[in-house]
């Protein structure tokens, strides 16, 4: 009945709607350990909520300096308390994920001071706050902050290079958690366990910070739990379960949020003053639905990995492989194939289906850049969503979807399409 359902409304054909669905069904002991990472995250979730005693009048939205905002409090305990922090900042008015960074990068690094990533060179975006691309004003190399990174040696930290790279002006040490736009697969947290054991031993007093953007909840674990410092991330990926309108978090060891606080807003004004406009209610409830709808995710991500596999495309992760983060990167290997991928994701979206994504010349890249996206939030990629720069070797990266069956749909519509079009 789902078939013919499914030929009703979306004309997908039978082979199409077959090698989805078989394989939907051989990934049942995989979805079954996901359910086992919800639940758990979940209550942990719950737990955060209950011992700070929210209640409805949290929601009431304050004005003008916003002293003694209860429900902005609130619901920085309750980050505070699901990252296993000493303290949290969740604000409406960090703007993005790359905002989030910045701000704890130009907190914490003073001029003369070095910052070295040790998971390669940083996502885009952020290599424009470092000052490593464009020209912007205000990026941490005009400030005199030195930068350095050590690549990965297969697919993992390579502590060895790490230590001999650090010097006494390495104050802070940087790990991005999830594959960004690069081709390797996302660093989980036993790994960042043991690279931030070995650092802290040789030098305790430098600052561990992990770009968590994508990560959260796809692990038992948070980084903080495992040594790491400091966290940062974006409300329109994972934390926001698809709920949260905008912002971003940071959450870590009490002096460094109330640095970042202080940059956030004023030296002596912290993190007192700024108002919700009236976001709380929308960013907890984001918060609640996080472990459930990254769960969602995570299964439509595998999905699409197990189905394109099967294709004979490589996918980034592996399916076998262990995650971290929600991103599943498939090596199309033209320009057709990412087009057309990214077209049929947009085709199966809740807003915007009727919009024909083209490829496009993005600020920051070299290459055209195509990118689907129609979601309830703009530009949230915890809805699904689709992207692809337009060179070699021609990767689409797939992530997020509220619910899976919204990524059944689109896996059946991009095999269906890419059969038509005698793409495979
Ligand atoms: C999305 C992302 C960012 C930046 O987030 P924006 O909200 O898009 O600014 C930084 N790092 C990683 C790994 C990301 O995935």
């Amino acid at each position: 009945m789902i078939k013919d359902k499914l030929k009703e409304l979306y004309d997908i054909d039978d082979e199409s709607y077959d090698i989805v669905i078989k394989s939907n069904e051989e990934l049942e002991s995989k979805f079954k350990k996901l359910e086992q990472l919800e639940f758990i995250n979940q209550i942990k979730v719950l737990k955060a909520f209950q011992d700070n005693k929210l209640q409805a009048t949290d929601f009431a939205s304050t004005t003008g300096y916003g002293y003694g905002d209860v429900g902005r409090d609130k619901c920085e305990a309750i980050f505070r308390d699901v990252f296993k922090a000493e303290d949290a900042l969740v604000r409406p008015s960090i703007a993005s994920g790359t905002h989030a960074l910045s701000l704890l990068m130009k907190a914490v690094l003073l001029p003369g001071d070095k910052l070295l990533y040790i998971t390669g060179l940083p996502y885009d975006t952020i290599q424009e706050v470092i000052g490593l691309q464009g020209n912007a004003p205000c990026n941490l190399r005009e400030y005199g902050i030195d930068f350095d990174y050590v690549e990965l040696k297969d697919n993992d930290i390579d502590i060895e290079s790490v230590i001999n790279k650090i010097d006494p002006k390495v104050k802070m040490v940087s790990i991005q958690r999830s594959t960004g736009y690069s081709l390797r697969n996302a660093i989980s947290i036993d790994k960042i366990e043991k690279a931030v054991s070995i650092i802290k031993q040789k030098y305790p007093d430098i600052i561990v910070m992990v770009d968590n953007c994508y990560g959260e909840f796809t692990e038992e674990k948070e980084p903080l739990e495992v040594g790491c410092d400091v966290i940062a991330g974006s409300l329109i990926k994972n934390p926001g379960g698809g709920i949260a309108l905008s912002g971003g978090y940071i959450a870590g060891k009490r002096e460094i949020i109330d640095r970042v606080a202080n940059t956030l807003t004023a030296p002596g004004i912290g993190k007192e003053v700024g108002i919700t406009f009236g976001t709380t209610r929308n960013t907890l409830q984001g918060l609640f639905l996080a472990p459930k709808v990254t769960t969602e995710a995570l299964k439509s991500a595998i999905l699409f990995s197990h189905v394109f596999k099967k294709l004979g495309f490589k996918t980034i992760p592996d399916i076998s492989d262990k995650r971290s983060d929600i991103i599943c990167a498939i090596v199309l290997e033209n320009e057709e194939r990412v087009i057309e991928f990214c077209r049929s994701i947009q085709e199966s979206s809740v807003v915007d289906s009727h919009v024909v994504p083209y490829p496009w010349d993005m600020p920051g890249y070299d290459d055209k850049v195509i990118m689907a996206s129609g979601s309830f939030i703009d530009g949230s990629s915890i809805e699904i969503s689709a992207d692809g720069p337009l060179r070699e070797p021609y990767v689409a990266y797939y992530q997020g979807a509220l619910t899976y069956n919204q990524a059944l749909l689109a896996c059946m519509k991009v095999v269906n399409n890419f059969r038509r079009k005698n793409l495979i």
